[in-house]
């Protein structure tokens, strides 16, 4: 029998750490704790790329640092789109899987936010096991979830590649960031922390299917980022038909738990909602998700359906989003309805799908410019 493919080890990268992780470190080699306050210093405020670099640390400190720690940041494959449209990054990962992150200007991202300020869109696993049938992320299972510093790492490099700050961040990329809660809330705290990358809680958005579970957890993290929940149907019958993550946690069981979240944050919600043509586009279910909106004090977040090559669904008219949009504002709700010309924007964000290695190299299962990026970068 041939031997099992060894799975190479992940190397601990220097941003796995929160700051309290390196004094620890720092401690437990003997050297004192003002000297975990220099690391993060050189590492997320001058944002240095080699531990020679640091030169405020012994000789003896930083050759243990390079024993023990990785520096790199995943090399990307390849950038497609400018500087000033959606951006996507194709990364690889120490063990050869990639995975897309996605920097939206301003002029064009998830909070509708004019202020010059950049969103990025960022993976938290590799794949997904949530199995959406709208979405084209799960079509080729899950592999694994993403470390700390593979999620910090995508906006370092990203911030590295463009020279400028990231200001808002949206887990909307590929995965279920609530599946992999441990290490998105150890990066949550460095992306937000001051002595970190710096960005507000308020400007960090976690989108989940609804792991209810996760959601009470998340709650009682005592950071105020904000939460996005994917409904995409009113009512229990509707939204099992598209999201099977609904038979293990109902629609009262996911309310219950977004009642957590709002007694501990205190703050409004967004309902996501994919208008899909003769699934969940009815007025029926515009009135029924109307009253949920309402007694949960949430915003919802319309967004036509974007066609997955090789899945039946498709967006519904204008006439009938407008119609959609429409109810909901005539019944008080808080609704915007994406508008934007081309997808850009919409399939930046949920519509990142797994790529396969084979024994020819990297191949693309379903999207067609990263195949075509990646065989021009060869
Ligand atoms: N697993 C998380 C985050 C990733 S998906 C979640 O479910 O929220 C991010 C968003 O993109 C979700 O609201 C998802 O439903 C949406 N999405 C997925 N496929 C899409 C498509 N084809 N068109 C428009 N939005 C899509």
């Amino acid at each position: 029998m041939p031997a099992p493919p060894i799975q190479p080890k992940q190397p601990n990268s220097v941003f796995d750490l929160t700051l309290d992780d390196w004094i620890g470190w720092t401690e437990y080699h003997g050297h004192p704790k003002f000297r975990a306050k220099q690391i993060v210093q050189w590492l997320y405020e001058k944002r240095v790329s080699s531990f020679d670099e640091m030169t405020n640390l012994s000789q003896d400190l930083r050759a243990r640092l390079a024993e023990a720690f990785d520096f790199t940041l995943m090399p990307h494959v390849r950038v497609t789109g400018s500087q000033d449209t959606t951006q996507k990054f194709l990364f690889r990962l120490f063990d050869g899987r990639l995975i897309e992150t996605v920097r939206i200007p301003a002029n064009a991202n998830f909070h509708g936010d004019r202020s010059g300020r950049i969103t990025l869109c960022v993976s938290s696993q590799v794949g997904c096991a949530y199995d959406c049938k709208f979405c084209a992320s799960g079509l080729a299972g899950f592999t694994r979830n993403l470390s700390v510093g593979e999620i910090v790492g995508q906006v370092m490099a990203v911030e590295r590649e463009s020279g400028e700050p990231i200001r808002n961040l949206v887990f909307m990329g590929m995965g279920e960031p609530l599946a992999n809660l441990t290490n998105l809330t150890k990066a949550l705290e460095i992306l937000n922390a001051d002595w970190g990358i710096n960005i507000g809680a308020r400007h960090m958005t976690v989108s989940t299917s609804g792991l209810a579970p996760q959601i009470e957890k998340l709650a009682k993290v005592p950071m105020q980022i904000r939460l996005a929940i994917s409904l995409h149907g009113a009512t229990d019958e509707v939204r099992e038909k598209i999201m099977p993550v609904n038979k293990k946690y109902n629609l009262n069981r996911l309310f219950e738990a977004i009642q957590t979240w709002q007694d501990h944050k205190k703050q409004m919600i967004t309902f996501e909602y994919i208008l899909i043509e003769g699934v969940n586009d009815s007025l029926e279910q515009a009135d029924i998700l109307a009253k949920r909106a309402r007694s949960l004090h949430a915003k919802v977040n319309l967004i036509p359906y974007n066609t997955v090559e090789g899945l039946p669904w498709k967006r519904p008219g204008e006439e009938q989003q407008e119609a959609f949009v429409a109810f909901l504002t005539k019944a008080g709700i808080s609704a915007t309805l994406r508008r934007e010309k081309g997808h850009d924007i919409d399939a930046a964000c949920g519509q990142l799908r797994l790529q396969e290695e084979t024994a020819e190299g990297t191949i693309e299962r379903a999207m067609p410019e990263v195949k075509r990026s990646i065989s021009s970068a060869r």
